[in-house]
């Protein structure tokens, strides 16, 4: 009041709750919307280790839940291709605005239950299994959809899948990992490490 100059500074800067998103795989969780089927950021940081993408190759991300997997193999290389492929319709949705949001909306959403709605889809050079791993067959068409050389990687947090993935180890080889993520967080005045479910990763060449 009583400034007769009416001065307006303007600050330019990123806003601090804007998030940054760097180019390598392992994006905050928060970049995504999500219902919480999301592979969090670590486990996913490791599971792109595994995929390797390379420039021009096609992932098939099945069980694509919030389609973190298949956005993050998207955002390596401008020429990469996925598919995501997932059974509930309202997370396919949200596959796609994330995808759109993030950065890389070339990514094919296939709303269907794998293995069926596998058929017809174009040779992938990786498949990374993020659901569905005890459906019937699944884990056999992934495998069979590859060509020599070709990665697959597959999560699970379950006992029944990891017995799966156990024997399919023993047949094929590749490694079997346990990542065992702990947070640190307020335990009343102090701070504790919260321990997320340890999720079992297999991952093999074929
Ligand atoms: N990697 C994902 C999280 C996967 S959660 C991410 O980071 O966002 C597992 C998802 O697999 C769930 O959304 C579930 O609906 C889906 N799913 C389970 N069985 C399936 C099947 N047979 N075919 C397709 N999707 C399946």
């Amino acid at each position: 009041p009583g400034d007769p100059l009416n001065v307006v500074a303007v600050e330019c800067r990123r806003s601090p709750d804007a998030l940054r998103l760097g180019v390598v795989p392992g994006l905050p969780d928060a970049a995504y919307e999500s219902d919480g089927q999301l592979t969090k950021r670590y486990v996913r940081a490791a599971t792109l280790a595994a995929l390797a993408p390379a420039p021009g190759e096609l992932l098939w991300d099945i069980g694509g839940g919030s389609g973190s997997i298949a956005v993050e193999w998207l955002r390596a290389h401008p020429s990469c291709r996925a598919v995501t492929i997932e059974k509930h319709p309202v997370r396919a949705e949200r596959i796609t605005r994330n995808a759109d949001r993030l950065g890389v909306p070339g990514l094919r959403v296939v709303t269907g239950a794998a293995p069926v709605a596998l058929a017809g889809l174009p040779t992938p050079d990786a498949v990374f299994i993020g659901g569905g791993l005890t459906a019937p067959g699944l884990l056999d068409a992934g495998w069979e959809a590859l060509p020599p050389g070709g990665r697959l990687v597959a999560n699970t947090v379950t006992l029944e899948s990891e017995a799966l993935l156990t024997d399919w180890y023993r047949r094929h080889g590749g490694e079997l990992v346990r990542l065992a993520v702990a947070q640190a967080v307020p335990v009343g005045g102090f701070t504790g490490w919260r321990q997320a479910m340890p999720v079992t990763q297999w991952s093999v060449t074929k």
